[in-house]
């Protein structure tokens, strides 16, 4: 029989590797969290800003935060809640919340609730704090790539047109027709006040005047505010129209509508797309109804200005628009930040309910379930509120029906029920399956095909070809979002959990005492060359950290822009809670630690090994399996001796 020697075994477990990626996904070096894109700021100005910037003070201007010992505890932003499981450790600089999971860095925090990617973060609290950034360009995923310089110039040249035109309509004779309008339409000064509504005067050359002599007139011709005819001299691109800023999720102003007051078309024109707006990616409104969102952990989406206006106005401040597209993958996931609880209104006609359709398969893709509402046909949302109330659209909302399951029963309706009908029931499969295989939950994908079944009364083989589809699905959609400790939720069948896996735990459990007590840094690195961590990122974080006996200076911007998000909320749970607080048994516990992971990378090493001899054949297998005895030897003598 073959020697196991070393160079046989190396190629031959490369391998075997390679082919049991898909089977052990954690073992491949391609399935890394999928965390923010490295910075280009150097570690001295990351660490100026995370040590002048307040972390109770910043996630305070969002969250009413009090004492409670070490921590600060206030009514988590991210998920609805009645009593505080949101904690702010203003030691450790992290946040954590209890009930839903989320945490991480003050810039994790800035992120989640305003959208900011790590660069913009960072930005944004330097301006706060007064600390001067080189200028360099955003590394900024959501959009195409500007220096700051011009970044900043456009929202402050789009600030003050917005300024400008609320001025016009509250303080000039020009703006007379437009306040009629608002008047005739209900809505109060309040509300337009709210939503900065404005109006640009009929002149050619007002709002181009003021940003000139601010120095704003380059960053107002790149954002369509202003136009040049042939003879080169700019002039206004919105003139005579009610203004309807459109604002990001801070609240800066990205982009306008503008509607005229008479009959002339277009009645509506926008801004062009620009480096700051993309009319598939924003959502009128979310900068009015984000509070109201997080707090009711609902949305409702309209289509039009007037009719979140109207909603808002009617106590419905939870509403955004689309800005004329249909509703986008990008502005759902935009909207999932803040809710999963998703009512898109359509209407009531043939036209909308097609309309819903296309929705459906936004949401699925954007990991959601969304609800239909249907306003009554010769309505819209703003005419339904003063015709009918806002009890009768209340009542709408209490009856809206999630779209996969309206899908399942139109289908479920035109499908033959004789099993003779071969064709059109494939049909009708095939339809069905198309929707269902963009499900990534699996506990979500099993209740719908089950319903499928029952509503539908497929065969059980039609159940099984469904189930075959989602299942491909499920495996790819897993695989890319994979976590350590999955091999065995894979191989047992279990759904991951919200919990880490004891190896996830031991890694993470490792950068926090690590982070904790910088003391403990060089005996655990000392350990870590023996350890290959079963995630290669979480390694890199830890052996970072341990390379200095600082305090923590680039552990903030390591762990916020290269652990993923299920992990770094993980991390900051142990970083908030009191596991860690008594110093006299962290190293105890870093030894646990150490344990834990020597167990799991046998136990995978086992579990890979087992697989190779399965698949194998021949010498190979054979090879395998004696390789399997070894292994469990090594793991029992391993256990014996502690
Ligand atoms: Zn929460």
């Amino acid at each position: 029989m073959r020697e196991w020697d070393g160079r046989y075994r190396a190629g031959f477990f490369a391998g075997a590797i390679r082919q049991l990626r898909f089977v052990f996904p954690h073992c491949a070096p391609d399935a890394m969290p999928a965390g923010w894109k490295m910075t280009r700021f150097t570690d001295r100005e990351i660490e100026e800003v995370r040590s002048r910037a307040d972390v109770v003070e910043v996630i305070g201007a969002h969250v009413r935060l009090r004492r409670a010992g070490r921590n600060f505890v206030g009514l988590c932003p991210f998920h609805n809640e009645k009593t505080p499981s949101f904690s702010v450790n203003p030691e450790r600089g992290f946040f954590h919340c209890f009930g839903c999971g989320a945490g991480g860095t003050v810039f994790d925090f800035m992120n989640k609730i305003e959208g900011l990617t790590f660069p913009e973060a960072l930005q944004s609290l330097a301006q706060r704090y007064g600390i001067r950034l080189p200028e360099r360009s955003a590394d900024n995923r959501a959009g195409p790539t500007i220096a700051n310089g011009d970044r900043a110039s456009m929202l402050t040249a789009n600030q003050v047109a917005a300024e400008f035109y609320a001025n016009v309509l509250w303080n000039t004779s020009d703006a007379e027709l437009a306040r009629d309008y608002l008047k005739t339409r209900g809505i109060t000064s309040e509300t337009a006040r709210a939503f900065l509504l404005g109006f640009a005067p009929p002149r050619a050359a007002n709002v181009v005047g003021i940003l000139q002599k601010r120095g704003l007139l380059e960053p107002a011709l790149k954002l369509g505010l202003a136009k040049k005819d042939e003879s080169g001299a700019a002039y206004d691109m919105f003139r005579a129209r009610l203004m309807f800023p459109i604002r990001d999720a801070q609240g800066r102003v990205i982009a306008f509508g503008g509607r005229v007051l008479d009959n002339r078309l277009p009645k509506y024109i926008n801004s062009a797309e620009s480096p700051l707006y993309s009319k598939a990616r924003a959502l009128y409104g979310l900068a009015e109804a984000r509070s109201t969102i997080n707090k009711g952990d609902r949305a409702i989406v309209v289509e039009g200005y007037i009719d979140v206006i109207a909603l808002w106005q009617a106590g419905f401040k939870e509403t955004v628009a689309t800005l004329g597209t249909a509703l986008t993958i990008d502005q759902l996931r935009l909207l999932s930040r803040y809710t999963r609880n998703i009512l898109a209104c359509f209407d009531g006609d043939d036209a909308g309910r097609k309309a819903s359709l296309r929705a459906l398969e936004a949401f699925l893709q954007a990991g959601l379930l969304g609800r239909g509402v249907f306003i009554p046909q010769g309505y819209d949302p703003d005419t339904l509120m003063h015709e009918r109330g806002a009890g009768h659209f209340d009542g709408l909302l209490q009856h809206s029906e999630l779209l996969i399951e309206m899908f399942l029963r139109q289908q479920a309706q035109i499908a033959p029920k004789e099993r003779a009908a071969v064709d059109d029931r494939a049909r009708i499969l095939a339809s069905i399956g198309d929707k269902l295989r963009l499900i990534k939950d699996e506990f979500q994908f099993n209740l719908l095909v089950r319903k499928a079944v029952d509503l539908v009364g497929f065969t059980d083989r039609e159940e099984a070809v469904l189930r075959r589809a989602g299942r491909r699905a499920l495996a790819i959609g897993g695989a890319r979002q994979s976590a350590p400790g999955r091999a065995q939720e894979v191989s047992s069948g279990t759904r991951a959990t919200s919990s880490p896996g004891a190896l996830v735990q031991a890694e993470l459990g490792l950068i926090a005492l690590a982070l904790r007590y910088p003391d403990l840094r060089p005996e655990l690195k000392s350990h870590l060359r023996q350890h290959v961590f079963p995630d290669q990122e979480t390694g890199s974080v830890l052996e970072d950290i341990c390379a200095t006996s600082e305090s923590s200076v680039t552990s903030e911007a390591a762990i916020s822009s290269r652990l993923g998000e299920q992990r770094r909320g993980w991390l900051s749970g142990m970083m908030v809670g009191s596991l860690m607080d008594d110093a006299a048994k962290a190293r105890s516990l870093m030894g646990d630690y150490l344990n834990a992971l020597s167990e799991g990378q046998q136990r995978c090493e086992v579990a890979q090994l087992r697989q190779a001899a399965l698949t194998a054949n021949g010498e190979e297998a054979v090879a395998a399996a004696q390789a399997v005895i070894v292994a469990r030897r090594r793991s029992a003598h391993r256990q014996d001796a502690r």
